[in-house]
């Protein structure tokens, strides 16, 4: 074993409570796409179902996954659905995300027409993201033709902000209005949603029916800037996830040697360096290197040199007495230390979400249920 992931699901079931709560009387929605941000699709989605309203997923694999693990909570699939799974999609019950009124959403109508049934639909409305969904001018004729669409159940209408974790709400206020615009003549029982997490806690004003939350379940903030306003408001999220190697190789080097491929760090002392069995075949960038940090014995070690493929060096020096086999913890804390997935993140010019998301499926991850 080289590494191994440790998830909390008692903080991400608290986590889902909190942002319940907050966002009363609008409903919370998980979303455990990506493997549920890499703390795993199935175990995540029993832990956050009795909170939520209904689970989001980006592709209909992962919505058959959960009703194969038995999860009968409703479903919805954010991304597209191609067409010859479209029945499989039936046939799971779950709820399909449309934007076309061509020869996709016949499809759709025929398909849920076959199997004697209606087909659950939520409209995607694009106000900004340009990414997917109909387009503000179109959208009321549209919306009108899917509520009158005899196959379809026409269960919600929404749209994906672009820059709600900015402090600055221009934009996200802007693309409300055209979101309200676009869907003034919706019957009030169909659900109108527009907000991820950032926008969910720092935005009231679009949590409208539903909120869409997705890293907050995880207890990582969208932005720094929502950190600072939300913590300071009271809302706690806590981190569910610790990322865990052990030392297999020590080395002292004198001042002056070098370290790595390419020969990118260089002993400015006597030091001792780890050898640690990980490297970004298992999820940890490649630009961690020179950059950022791991735990070792409660103290900080800086990660030296490149990041390998399946290895990476961390300067021990100052962790004394370490020894082959000590724990090294990349995300988590240990004694009076603490590294966030914002943290190692940071260093390797990305955010908390792509660090998660890529954690690779191989890695070990086991489960645990913390009290508060
Ligand atoms: C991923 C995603 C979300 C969740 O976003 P977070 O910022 O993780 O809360 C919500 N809505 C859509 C459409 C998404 O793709």
């Amino acid at each position: 074993m080289t590494a191994e992931l440790a998830i909390d699901l008692g903080a991400i079931a608290r986590n889902a409570q909190a942002l319940a709560r907050l966002v009363a009387p609008a409903r919370l929605t998980a979303v455990v796409k990506a493997d549920a941000y890499g703390h795993g699709l199935v175990p995540v989605a029993r832990a956050v179902a009795p909170h939520a309203a209904r689970l989001c997923v980006y592709a209909l694999e992962e919505a058959v996954a959960l009703r194969d693990a038995g999860i009968g909570a409703p479903v919805h699939v954010l991304g597209p659905i191609p067409p010859a799974d479209l029945e499989i999609a039936h046939a799971a019950g779950v709820q399909i995300t449309l934007w076309d009124d061509d020869l996709y959403a016949r499809q759709v109508a025929s398909v849920a027409r076959r199997r004697r049934g209606t087909f659950a639909v939520h409209a995607k409305i694009d106000t900004g993201v340009v990414r997917l969904g109909l387009t503000v001018d179109e959208a009321p004729a549209v919306l009108e033709r899917y509520a009158t669409t005899p196959e379809y159940e026409l269960a919600g209408a929404f749209t994906h902000l672009a820059a709600a974790e900015e402090i600055d709400s221009t934009f996200t206020l802007e693309q409300l209005a055209r979101f309200l615009l676009a869907t003034q003549n919706l019957d009030a029982k169909v659900e109108r949603h527009t907000a991820a997490t950032a926008a969910a806690i720092l935005w009231p004003e679009t949590r409208l029916d539903a909120v869409r939350c997705g890293i907050g379940l995880y207890g990582i903030w969208p932005s720094a800037e929502s950190e600072t306003l939300m913590r300071e408001r009271g809302l706690v999220l806590e981190p569910a996830l610790a990322w865990r190697t052990r030392i297999v190789a020590l080395h002292d080097v004198e001042a002056g040697e070098t370290v790595g491929y390419g020969r990118t760090w260089r002993a400015r002392r006597r030091s001792r360096i780890a050898t640690l069995p990980i490297g970004y075949a298992e999820g940890l960038p490649r630009s961690a290197g020179n950059a950022a940090h791991a735990l070792v014995r409660g103290t900080r070690a800086p990660l030296v040199g490149r990041v390998c493929m399946n290895m990476a060096f961390a300067d021990v020096t100052e962790a004394r007495g370490a020894v082959e086999g000590d724990a090294v913890t990349l995300i988590g804390s240990d004694g009076a230390e603490r590294i966030t997935a914002e943290e190692l993140a940071a260093a390797c010019g990305t955010i908390g979400y792509e660090i998660v998301a890529r954690l690779p499926a191989h890695v070990p991850r086991t489960y645990g249920v913390t009290e508060p």
